[in-house]
């Protein structure tokens, strides 16, 4: 077999051996593309409120060989976008709506606890960080104060001061932080072998090395099996690129991790992180972390996309992809930027054209989907296969009536994204203006109207993206 494609995979116990292949026709009530947390979680769901479904789920390669057996392990309790998604709702009907959305660490807890899954599950909530730069402090406290202008309150979200921020974790030049309880870190791949193990003594059929080469309503088919279906349920996420019928609805983004060696607990006295909590670092693009179980430190950092949305298969990472994560992490960590790392990777996520979720019932063609959910998945995905089982068992639900679920309409009811060469064109413009922002700010001598023009251009970019 091939080398391991993350950290994750690397340290399942024991190793991953695929599960046969689809030969031979099937019928079956539900096929599902794709072995991730989304096929999985929907395939779990549907198991449970309706046994007697026939449901069979077909994967190219092993279950969790996409994001999900390679994300950085952050569960939050929310979705990308999500303050836009309810900032037109009714005060009363918006704070149920977050509560559902807080309420997706604590739910993924149960499942765990009920079907006996260990992937290292620690609810210590997150911290988004002021570090870098004292634009960083301004940005954070905007952000604050316009989640606490939706409603929520101090115990969702709350402002640490640098010494209270120093209690739980210590990074260089801190400005603050934003608390919240609600995420969780877990061991991602434990995740979702565990829920494929889960499913299939559920009932479940799950095939591997069985990539889907043709589907449409009610058929799909492999390179030695067919499965007839009522309903068809593609998961396959920043795959949808390679997927007929999907790939102008999604633009896969390529995402990228490192993990150091397990650190002494010297150099984790100095550190913090004592209960699992996540971490990030408030610049433009994403930049994060967590201390796993393992006691590694496990940052990622920024993106890449591809011209025509080609996928990125090889995640060796280069010198140069290394070298400017190193140079992130040294800078929140410098103590640490000599420390031998042992693990680098990454994986290929979806990006839907409103930057936003959608969970979507096309009846007329009896087809469920969800996706969408840029690089903030791992909780969004529960969600998303919780409301895709009540859509196709014909329930209405309060996850049905969220603004991320598009309900009964047809595939075409997703936003496509503009042909090429316009989305390379617009994502590396975007990317440039937020790379030079980083790059003048995370300067001290930098002066105050370049920082100013810098950080507008930004704001201008990423208007765009709404
Ligand atoms: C490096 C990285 C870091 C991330 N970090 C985080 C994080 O910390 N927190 C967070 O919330 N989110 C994170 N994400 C996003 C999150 O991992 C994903 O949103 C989530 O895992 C998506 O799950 P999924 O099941 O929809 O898709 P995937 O896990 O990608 O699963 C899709 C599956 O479909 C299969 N497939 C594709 N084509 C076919 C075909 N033709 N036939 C059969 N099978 C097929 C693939 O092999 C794959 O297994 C990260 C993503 C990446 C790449």
């Amino acid at each position: 077999m091939s080398p391991p494609i993350s950290l994750w995979m690397d340290r399942l116990d024991p190793p991953l051996r695929p599960r046969p292949a689809l030969q031979g026709c099937l019928e079956v009530d539900v096929a599902i593309i794709g072995a991730g947390y989304t096929g999985l979680w929907t395939a779990y769901y549907l198991k449970c409120q309706a046994p007697e479904l026939r449901i069979a789920v077909v994967e190219a390669e092993y279950a969790g060989f996409g994001a999900s057996g390679r994300n950085g392990g952050w569960l939050m309790g929310g979705l990308l976008g999500d303050e836009r998604l309810l900032a037109g709702l009714p005060a009363e009907q918006r704070r149920a709506a977050f509560d559902l959305l807080h309420g997706i660490p604590d739910e993924v807890a149960s499942v765990l606890l009920r079907e006996d899954i260990a992937c290292d599950y620690r609810k210590g909530g997150v911290l988004y960080c002021a570090a870098r730069y004292p634009e960083q402090e301004r940005r954070l406290r905007a952000w604050l104060d316009s989640l606490h202008g939706q409603g929520l309150s101090e115990a969702d979200y709350r402002w640490l001061p640098p010494d209270e921020l120093g209690q739980q974790l210590r990074i260089n030049n801190p400005l603050g932080a934003i608390h919240s309880p609600h995420c969780a870190t877990i061991q991602p791949a434990r995740l979702v072998r565990g829920l494929a193990q889960t499913v299939e003594r559920l009932g479940v059929q799950l095939f591997e090395q069985s990539r889907v080469s043709h589907w449409q309503p009610g058929l799909l088919r492999t390179a030695q099996g067919e499965l007839r279906a009522d309903w068809v349920v593609p998961a396959v996420e920043g795959y949808a690129a390679e997927l007929p019928l999907l790939r102008r609805y999604q633009l896969p983004v390529q995402s990228l991790l490192l993990a150091t060696e397990p650190l002494s607990s010297s150099q984790w006295d100095a550190i913090g992180l004592e209960r699992g909590q996540a971490f990030s670092e408030f610049s433009r693009q994403v930049t994060y972390g967590q201390r796993s179980a393992d006691d590694r430190l496990v940052f990622g950092a920024r993106g890449g996309y591809r011209f025509a949305g080609k996928l990125r298969q090889d995640f060796n990472l280069n010198a140069e992809e290394i070298g400017l994560r190193r140079y992130l992490f040294g800078e929140l960590f410098p103590q640490l930027r000599n420390t031998r790392i042992s693990h680098g990777w990454g994986g290929n996520l979806g990006m839907a054209r409103r930057f936003q979720p959608h969970m979507l019932l096309d009846r007329a063609n009896r087809i469920a989907l969800a996706g969408g959910y840029g690089g903030e998945g791992v909780g969004a995905s529960n969600l998303g296969g919780r409301t895709l089982a009540e859509l196709i068992l014909g329930r209405s639900s309060q996850l049905t009536a969220q603004p991320w679920v598009l309900g009964e309409r047809p595939l075409s009811a997703l936003k496509a994204w503009e042909p090429e060469p316009c989305r390379w064109l617009g994502y590396n413009a975007i990317v440039r203006s937020f790379v030079h922002e980083d790059r003048i700010l995370a300067n001290p001598h930098s002066p105050a109207w370049r920082r100013a023009l810098a950080g507008k251009l930004a704001d201008f970019m990423e208007g765009l993206m709404r």
